[in-house]
């Protein structure tokens, strides 16, 4: 048996799969401090048997760097109780023989898309998620991007919008990527909710501006073949063409992925795919 944990926010999500990574059975439950929130995982799955292998996506900043004492540990978050807490020292204490990867929940939803999702297949995909906050994961030739931290795309700074004069939310920044384009962003700037905004509503030309930019710098790094945008505020219905059609404005003719119709994409897996993305972290999979 294997486990998974989707550490979010909000929620928290405790699988147990078999050993390719096949999900077996779930438990959803609110994210609180990180001892009680371990806790629940840990006992839920001690129910079902010990698992030879342990998968997490977290949110984040989590330490990913080698494999030291510092690995999975939580960074500077203003998550009460969560920063410094190591999320592998915990689970490797209740789970002596257990092999415990720790990934970010963007990776590992980028897994689960390039592995059985919208971008099946591909070695080289980008997962970007717009909800509450911007992050993204990286998959290059088919391993997925640390860095000395974890890639932290919600942080960029992209150029204004020649028609937007707000001012941005990001406590550190301002006006990036985060604090122009995330949902509370976006109910900042217009006084309502995103979910309130009708499709032909000018938040829209603004938001299409912003991810377009972001995706461009994406392109320009990372080189994806596919991006998957998933999150919240992507569920606006004709959200994917319009950055399409803005970033293939941006690129004037220079990357090749604008020539590429399915480009920017919804996700395949909706909500499951931090979940499943721990499981294959779990199986195995190399990476
Ligand atoms: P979280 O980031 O907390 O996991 P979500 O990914 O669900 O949460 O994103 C929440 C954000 O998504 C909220 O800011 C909300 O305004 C926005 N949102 C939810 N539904 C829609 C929708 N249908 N269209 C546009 N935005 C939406
Ligand atoms: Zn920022």
């Amino acid at each position: 048996m294997i486990a998974g944990i989707e550490l979010g926010g909000t929620k928290t999500v405790v699988a147990i799969g078999n050993p390719d990574g096949k999900l077996i059975e779930e438990f959803r439950y609110p994210t609180t401090h990180p001892k009680d929130t371990l806790t629940i995982a840990v006992e839920w799955i001690r129910q079902r048997g010990l698992p030879v292998s342990l998968g997490v996506g977290a949110f984040g900043p989590v330490m990913l760097a080698g494999r030291g004492d510092d690995y999975g540990r939580m960074l500077a978050t203003p998550k009460p109780g969560w920063e410094g807490f190591s999320i592998s020292a915990f689970l490797r204490t209740a789970f002596p023989d257990c092999r415990v990867v720790v990934e970010t929940d963007v990776n590992a939803a980028t897994l689960a898309e390039s592995r059985c999702g919208a971008a099946r297949g591909l070695d080289d995909v980008v997962y970007i998620t717009i909800g509450t906050g911007i992050g993204a994961g990286i998959l290059a030739g088919g391993r997925l991007v640390h860095g000395a931290l974890h890639p932290e795309f919600g942080h960029l700074k992209v150029p204004r919008s020649p028609v937007d004069e707000f001012a941005g939310l990001c406590p550190f920044h301002g006006d990036c990527l985060e604090g122009l384009a995330s949902g509370p962003a976006i109910a900042g700037r217009w006084g309502v909710d995103a979910s309130a905004l009708a499709p032909e509503h000018p938040a829209w030309e603004i938001q299409a501006w912003y991810l377009a930019h972001g995706v461009l710098a994406l392109a320009a790094i990372t080189a994806p073949s596919r991006v998957v945008i998933g999150g919240g505020v992507a569920q606006l219905r004709g959200l994917h063409e319009r950055v399409q059609a803005e970033f293939v404005r941006l690129s004037a003719g220079y990357f090749l992925q604008a020539q590429t119709p399915d480009f920017i994409v919804p996700p395949a897996l909706g909500q499951n795919a931090g979940i499943f993305g721990a499981l294959l972290l779990a199986g195995g999979t190399d990476l």
